[in-house]
C-alpha cells in the first residue's frame, strides 16, 4: 500500500512504501514524529526546566527582600538580626534547594530518554532508507547516507535540548523577570520588554539566513564522507595504480570545498554574534542609566538595585549563551533540512495498494510489451514480448549492453517497467509484493557481496530458520564445507567488509550454497561459475545442475560453453531478442549472432 504526503521540495506527492515509517519531510513535523513518542517525558522536563529558570531569577528577587531585610534591622536590638533575616534567609535557601532539585530531575530524565531517542531516529531512517531503490543506492554514497543517519539523529536530539535548556528557560527568565522589574520599576520593565522584542526578532532573521548556510554545509560535510568511504572502499584500486597523491589531492578539493562552506557559516555567525554583543552592551547601559535615575528619586530602594544588577547579569549571562545557542540551532536546523532532502524522498519501487503476496508454483515468466528506460530517454526494452515456460533452463546471451541485466533486474522488479507487464505464472509482478517475489527468486550474481559476520550467518542469510545442520548439508552440496572447515574457526569465522577476506571462487560458492538452502522455484545467475577454476566449476556445474532441477532458470552468460547445454537460449542485442533456440539449433544458422559468437569463442569468451 502506498501512502501519499505533500512534498514541497520535490513538487511531486511523496510516495512511502506501506511498511515504511511516514516520515513527514518538513523539519518541524519530522522533528515532532519523534517527540510525540517520548512526550509526557518531554513535557515533564519542561515543567521542571521551567521551575529551575524561576526558581533561579527569584534568587534575585530573595537578595532583594535579604538586603532590604539587613536595611530595616534596628542594629540596637539584641536577636533584630536573626528575627529579621530568619525568613528571607530560609527562604533564599529554599529557591536554591528547589533549582537543585529541578535540574537534578530533568537531568535524570534526559540521561534516561537521550539515548533511546537516539538510536530510535537512527533505526527509522534506516528503515525508512531501506524501502529505496537499487537507483537510489547507486546514486548516493553509502559513506555519506550513513553520515547524513548520524547527523540528523544528532541534530534532532541537540536541537531539542537547546530548545529545552536554553531557549526555553530564557523565555521563563525574560518574562518572569519582565515582572518582577514591574515591582520595582515600571521603566525597567519597558525597557526590558522592548529590547527583548527587537534582539529576539532580529536574531530570528538573521539566523534563520544562517540555516542556508548551514545546510550548504552539512551538505558538503556528508560529501566528503562520502569520498572518503569511497576511496577506502577502493583502496585496493588505490594501491594497484598508485594513485595515494591523486587521491588526497581529489579528497582535498571536496574538503576545500567544505572549508568554504564552513567559513561562510561562520563568517556569517561572527556577524551575529556582534549583533548580540552590542544589544547587550545597550541594554546594560540603559539599565544603569535608568536604575541610578530610579534611585536618586527615590522610587527604587538599594535592595531594588541590587536586584536589578543581579537580574541584568542573569540577563547578560543567558544572552551571551543564547548567541552560542541560536547558532548552533539553526546550523543543527540545517542539517536536519540537509538530512530530509536526501533521505526522506520518495520511494521509487512501492508496492501498489492492498498488495497480496506472489504465490509461484510452477514459475513461467511472461514479457508482454514492456517498454523499460533507465532514464526515461535511451529506451533499453521496447515492447519486448517473451515467455519463459515453467521449468525451462534459459541461457541469456549477448554483447555487453544488450538488456541481460535489465531483463533479470526487471524481474526482480529492482527497476519498474514503464509499460507492459511481467507476470509470473499468469500474476502481474508490479500488483504484488515485492518481499514475496524476491523470496522465491533465488539470485546468484557474479559477483556475491557477503555481510561482515560469520560464514554460518552469511549462508543462513538464504533462510533465515535454517538449522545449523541444514546450512553445512547446502554448503557440501556447494563445495564449500571443505574450504570452510580449513579456516581455524570454520564456520564462526568473519569474511571481512564485503566478503574481502575470502576469493572470488569461494564467495560464488557461499552464494551458490545459499541459494541452495533458498529452494526458490526460480532461479537466476549472473556468470555464477565465472571465478571458479575448472575443477572446481566442474564439480559445482554438478551441482548447479541438481539445483537446476524443477525450477525455472535463467542463466546470464558470456562464457557460452557454460549455457550450451541450456533447454533454450536467448540472444539479445540492443534490448531485443534477436535469437531464440536450442544450441543446436542457433548453430544451424551460421549467418547468426550465436553462430558467429561461438565462432570465435576460442578463448571461452564472448568477444564485446
Ligand atoms: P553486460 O553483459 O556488460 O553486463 P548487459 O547486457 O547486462 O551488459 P545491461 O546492464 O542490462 O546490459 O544494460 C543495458 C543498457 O542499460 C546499457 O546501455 C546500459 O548502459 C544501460 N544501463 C544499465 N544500468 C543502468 C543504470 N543504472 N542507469 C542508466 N543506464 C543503465
Amino acid at each position: 500500500m502506498t501512502n501519499k504526503v505533500t512534498d514541497d521540495t520535490q513538487a511531486l506527492p511523496l510516495v512511502v512504501a506501506a511498511n515504511a515509517p511516514k516520515l513527514p519531510n518538513k523539519i518541524l513535523p519530522f522533528c515532532w514524529y519523534f517527540f510525540r513518542m517520548f512526550w509526557p517525558v518531554l513535557f515533564v522536563m519542561m515543567l521542571l526546566e521551567a521551575g529551575q529558570a524561576t526558581f533561579t531569577m527569584m534568587l534575585s528577587y530573595g537578595m532583594k527582600e535579604l538586603l532590604d531585610a539587613v536595611e530595616s534591622v534596628p542594629l540596637n536590638e539584641a536577636g533584630g538580626v536573626y528575627t529579621a533575616l530568619k525568613w528571607p534567609i530560609l527562604v533564599f535557601l529554599g529557591y536554591n534547594v528547589g533549582m537543585l532539585l529541578c535540574a537534578r530531575t530533568s537531568g535524570g530524565l534526559l540521561v534516561t530518554i537521550g539515548p533511546r531517542m537516539r538510536a530510535k531516529i537512527r533505526e527509522t531512517l534506516f528503515a525508512y532508507l531501506q524501502h529505496h531503490s537499487q537507483r537510489y543506492f547507486m546514486g548516493n554514497f553509502a559513506g555519506s547516507l550513513a553520515n547524513r543517519v548520524n547527523e540528523v539523529a544528532m541534530s534532532v536530539m541537540h536541537g531539542l535540548w537547546t530548545f529545552m535548556f536554553d531557549f526555553w528557560p530564557v523565555t521563563i527568565t525574560f518574562i518572569a523577570s519582565w515582572f518582577l522589574l514591574q515591582d520595582v520599576s515600571a521603566n525597567l520593565a519597558n525597557l526590558l520588554g522592548w529590547w527583548m522584542l527587537v534582539y529576539v526578532v532580529v536574531s530570528v532573521l538573521l539566523a534563520s539566513h544562517a540555516r542556508k548556510l548551514s545546510k550548504d554545509f552539512a551538505a558538503a560535510r556528508s560529501m566528503v564522507s562520502g569520498k572518503v568511504v569511497d576511496a577506502m572502499t577502493n583502496m585496493m584500486n588505490i594501491k594497484m595504480f598508485a594513485r595515494s597523491d591523486f587521491e588526497r589531492h581529489y579528497i582535498r578539493s571536496a574538503l576545500k570545498e567544505e572549508v568554504s562552506k564552513a567559513s561562510r557559516t561562520y563568517w556569517y555567525m561572527e556577524i551575529m554574534r556582534w549583533f548580540q554583543g552590542i544589544t547587550t552592551l545597550v541594554l546594560l547601559a540603559g539599565f544603569t542609566i535608568l536604575s541610578l535615575q530610579d534611585v536618586a528619586t527615590g522610587v527604587m530602594t538599594p535592595g531594588g538595585f541590587a536586584m536589578v544588577f543581579s537580574l541584568v547579569l542573569l540577563i547578560m549571562n543567558h544572552v551571551r549563551g543564547l548567541s552560542r545557542s541560536f547558532l548552533e540551532f539553526f546550523e543543527y536546523v540545517g542539517n536536519i533540512a540537509d538530512g530530509i532532502s536526501i533521505i526522506v524522498r520518495p520511494h521509487e519501487v512501492v508496492d501498489a495498494p492492498k498488495a497480496k503476496p506472489l504465490n509461484i508454483t510452477k514459475g513461467e515468466i511472461k514479457y508482454s510489451r514492456v517498454h523499460f528506460s533507465h532514464d526515461g530517454r535511451a529506451d533499453v526494452f521496447k515492447s519486448m514480448n517473451l515467455t519463459i515456460k515453467a521449468g525451462q533452463k534459459v541461457g541469456l546471451v549477448g554483447p555487453s549492453g544488450a538488456g541481460k541485466s535489465t531483463l533479470v533486474n526487471t524481474l526482480l522488479r529492482l527497476y519498474d517497467i514503464q509499460k507492459g507487464s511481467i507476470k509470473i505464472d499468469g500474476q502481474d509482478i508490479a500488483k504484488h509484493t515485492q518481499d514475496s517475489l524476491r523470496e522465491q527468486i533465488a539470485m546468484i550474481p557474479q559477483e556475491p557481496m557477503l555481510f561482515h559476520r560469520s560464514l554460518m550467518e552469511n549462508i543462513r542469510y538464504g533462510r533465515i530458520d535454517a538449522t545449523d545442520k541444514e546450512v553445512i548439508a547446502a554448503s557440501k552440496k556447494a563445495f564449500c564445507h571443505e574450504f570452510i572447515m580449513e579456516q581455524p574457526e570454520g564456520y564462526s569465522a568473519l569474511v571481512g567488509e564485503r566478503g574481502v577476506k575470502l576469493s572470488g571462487g569461494q564467495r560464488q560458492r557461499i552464494a551458490i550454497a545459499r541459494a541452495i538452502l533458498k529452494n526458490a522455484p526460480i532461479l537466476v545467475l549472473d556468470e555464477a561459475t565465472s571465478s571458479l577454476d575448472s575443477l572446481s566449476e566442474k564439480y559445482i556445474q554438478k551441482s548447479l545442475d541438481n539445483l537446476m532441477k524443477g525450477r525455472t532458470v535463467l542463466v546470464i552468460a558470456h562464457r557460452l560453453s557454460t549455457i550450451s547445454h541450456m533447454d533454450r537460449i536467448l540472444v539479445m542485442q540492443d534490448g531485443k531478442v534477436v535469437e531464440d533456440g536450442s544450441h543446436d539449433e542457433l548453430l544451424q544458422e551460421p549467418e547468426g549472432l550465436y553462430a558467429q559468437l561461438w565462432g570465435m569463442q576460442a578463448g571461452g569468451f564472448l568477444p564485446e
